[in-house]
């Protein structure tokens, strides 16, 4: 009875070892699996649809206190000196009539719209080149803002949309999408992905809407696209997670969504496994903080147009 019961245990012993062995060799040929999973948990936190709960909404304000000194976050929070002229441009591409506008861009002031004179930035000009060529030295130079590995979740409240590639079906099949589509309500914030130099900020770019071009000091440049309204203006230095503007969908688009760019030297590039985490609750308090000192201060502006996006 021992006997013939060992055999089938020792076989079994073996099937188990043999086994074992082939999934010790399958692991090791996976490549870098916590590197993956790192990647896995980082673009998961952006393709749930969920918008990001503010860190101040349903809080114990007692257990959730301000920021200790928030003052020098908002250094950089300038009082605009009103609008640039209301510009609506037009146009048609196939069967599709789309509007550029409107122009909802703050007028440029101070050292920062002489950077602008002096190196042509918010022209359209500038535009072509940067996106045929890539960024000149004397571009580059002028970036005075350090360049992270990774992007920030450019919409606090978006998720994570159409992605990069040839991903479109239908007459527009052959066109690669240049970007990542990040939907989200009408006025929703966007942010900078990281610091940098705002080299454009109009809607003089066909098919873009209100858009804003932040070049960074490692020679990439980001695109924001469609947006109601810009907070930031050509010549300005921002942050990385400072306010660029609202949500909308200006240009050729169908609903509020950010059209977002990720270009190194002269190519696009697909942003999707750039993405750091959310930021902690403290540092999402603060960017909201700030934001809501820039929206105020805007608001404030001496020539507001009517809003009717
Ligand atoms: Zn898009």
């Amino acid at each position: 009875m021992s006997d013939s019961a060992s055999v089938p245990r020792r076989a079994l012993q073996v099937v188990v070892l043999a086994l074992s062995m082939a999934i010790g060799a399958l692991a090791a040929c996976i490549p870098r699996p916590a590197a993956l999973a790192g990647q896995a948990r980082r673009l998961a936190s952006h393709v749930r649809a969920r918008p990001a709960t503010p860190a101040t909404s349903h809080s114990d304000p007692r257990s959730d206190p301000t920021p200790a000194d928030p003052t020098p976050a908002f250094a950089n929070v300038l009082a605009p000196h009103g609008w640039m002229d209301e510009v609506r441009r037009c146009g048609r591409r196939g069967r599709r009539f789309f509007c550029d506008g409107p122009r909802r861009v703050p007028r440029a002031f101070g050292e920062a719209a002489r950077l602008a004179d002096r190196l042509r930035l918010g022209t359209p000009e500038l535009f072509g080149r940067l996106r045929a060529v890539g960024p000149s030295e004397e571009l580059l130079a002028a970036v005075d803002a350090p360049a992270d590995d990774t992007l920030l979740w450019p919409v606090p409240s978006g998720f994570l949309g159409r992605g990069f590639g040839f991903v479109r079906r239908g007459p527009l099949a052959h066109r690669r999408h240049k970007g990542v589509d990040i939907p989200a309500p009408r006025g929703a914030e966007v942010r900078s992905t990281n610091a940098g130099l705002v080299v454009y900020a109009d809607n003089g770019i066909e098919g873009y809407g209100n858009l804003v071009v932040v070049l960074h000091a490692d020679a990439t440049h980001t695109a924001y696209a469609h947006l109601r309204e810009t907070w930031v203006f050509a010549g300005e230095t921002v942050t990385r997670g400072q306010g660029l503007g609202e949500v909308g969908t200006t240009g050729l688009s169908y609903a509020p969504h950010l059209h977002f760019e990720w270009w190194r030297r002269a190519l696009p590039k697909n942003p999707t496994r750039h993405f750091a985490e959310r930021p902690s609750a403290a540092e999402e308090r603060r960017l909201q903080i700030e934001a809501q000192r820039r929206r105020e201060a805007l608001a404030r502006a001496t020539v507001r147009p009517s809003r009717d996006g």
